[in-house]
């Protein structure tokens, strides 16, 4: 850890009360399974799961105390109103004594992106990044907890699934760089309306250091609230439009990757965008700008995004056994994040685009027509056929042939796997959905 914690400094920071001896924590754990001698143990609640439970186990297996919201029969333990919070907290703590910079990603789609192009960009950097998806109330504090004294740089992904989560990852991280990627209509069911997104993001404006450097989307519809919550903090956008402080010009879309012109101050270098996709080249937008921040220059900024950002289940290009392009883009599906691969679907040079289809999630009562507008989308984008799993994104075939369209509706992936397994080098197949929908399972059936 970077900073020696004495449970005296985490009762503090959590508005606790240490009951037993103080002392100096070695680390601060939250799975009994990666329990070490001398740490701090803090006992959270889950669904399907309470940390409660394992305390002692904790104790046996070496921690020194317990964090928890109950009076234990341990000999030392800091009592708290809410662990989750207090885990925030100590993470906080940690962040407060790093004095390299914390960049912060948040927006509907591409914080993934942005987060692992950023990080595998900041070459002679020792940067700490957000591992996989961690994105949550968990995640965050656990990445900040990661740091130590040889990090340069944290680059940090910050996701929400409630109202009023972005706020408090915000109090946790205190971003000194925040990059707000964009506003789009995911995760409704938690926030209500595609404004209560935008509001929801724009906490980490409002949360982040008052000399924090803000990077905005300004093709967003929310750019001007995101800026009047900006209280004289610098503020730099990007997008496609002249008023962009980081402009892309002359955009050229090809099936694998991307060429434009990006525009900054009175500089306009050609730059190679690895990655398919007019969103890629918004999301690349965001990595310079993230780079400029942090000093680097300009065309070395703009040169790393010719390196390709891998991240598994997104747009990524396999074989199917009979020579079909398949694109696996399974990982997770917002209504724009669907837009964004069937643009790329479309862009391929194959005779025929497929595109099978798995229900999106979180999207309260507006599901129905949100997946109708997707086949409609597809269709006008002159997908060849369409091949929904299960009744739900079923609404997306009915709009798809209703338009004259080919759709095959599927009960299961196995169904779906059995369609597309003929076809051949002359097919580009694109598999998405959202988590919930488990995609992956086509791939995997494809595969066998
Ligand atoms: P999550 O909320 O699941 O963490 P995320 O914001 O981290 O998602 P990514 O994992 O980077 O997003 O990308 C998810 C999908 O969204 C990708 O497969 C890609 O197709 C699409 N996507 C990425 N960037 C953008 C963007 N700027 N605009 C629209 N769609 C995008
Ligand atoms: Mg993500």
């Amino acid at each position: 850890m970077l900073i020696n914690l004495t449970l005296s400094d985490i009762a503090q920071a959590c508005g606790g009360e240490l009951i037993g001896v103080d002392q100096v924590v070695s680390s601060v754990v939250t799975d009994t399974r990666k329990i070490s001698e001398g740490c701090v143990f803090v006992a959270l609640k889950g669904e399907r799961f309470d940390g409660h439970d394992y305390a002692l186990n904790a104790i046996k297996a070496g921690a020194v105390a317990v964090v928890t919201d109950r009076d234990l029969d341990l000999p030392s333990y800091v009592k708290v109103v809410d662990t989750r919070l207090a885990y925030g907290a100590i993470a906080n703590l940690v962040r407060a004594a790093f004095h390299g910079p914390v960049v912060c990603i948040t927006g509907s789609n591409g914080k993934t992106t942005v987060k692992d192009w950023l990080a595998q960009s900041l070459v002679d950097k020792n940067v700490l990044k957000t591992h996989a998806n961690l994105n949550n109330q968990i995640g965050l504090p656990q990445t900040l907890l990661e740091l130590n004294g040889h990090h340069d740089v944290a680059v940090i992904e910050a996701g929400t699934s409630f109202s009023g989560e972005i706020a408090l990852l915000a109090k946790i991280a205190v971003p000194d760089v925040v990059i707000l990627t964009n506003a789009s209509g995911s995760h409704f069911e938690g926030l209500g309306s595609l404004e209560g997104i935008a509001k929801e993001k724009g906490e980490l404006i409002s949360g982040a250091a008052l000399d924090a450097t803000l990077i905005l989307n300004s093709d967003d519809a929310y750019f001007d609230y995101w800026c009047s919550l900006a209280k004289g903090r610098q503020m730099y956008s990007f997008g496609f439009s002249s008023q962009a402080d980081l402009r892309a010009s002359n955009v050229e879309l090809e099936a694998e990757s991307s060429k434009a012109i990006f525009h900054f101050c009175d500089e306009a270098l050609p730059v190679l965008i690895a990655g398919a996709g007019k969103h890629q080249i918004a999301n690349g937008m965001a990595v310079v700008l993230a780079m400029l921040a942090l000093g680097v220059e300009f065309r070395v900024a703009v040169s790393k995004l010719a390196t390709p950002v891998h991240v598994s289940g997104r747009l990524e290009r396999l074989r199917t056994k009979n020579g079909a392009l398949l694109i696996n883009d399974c990982y997770n599906a917002s209504p724009t994040s669907v837009e964004a691969a069937i643009d790329v679907l479309a862009i391929q040079s194959a005779e025929e685009t497929w595109l099978v289809l798995g229900a999106l999630g979180e999207l309260g009562d507006q599901r129905d027509e949100i997946h109708r507008g997707l086949g409609l989308y597809a269709k006008n984008k002159g997908i060849s056929c369409l091949i929904c799993v299960g009744p739900i994104a079923a609404m997306a075939g009915f709009a798809f042939r209703a338009e004259g369209g080919n759709a095959i509706i599927c009960d299961t992936h196995e169904e779906a796997a059995t369609v597309v397994r003929p076809l051949d080098k002359k097919h580009a197949i694109l598999v998405k959905g959202s988590r919930s929908a488990k995609m992956e399972n086509v791939i995997e059936a494809l595969n066998n």
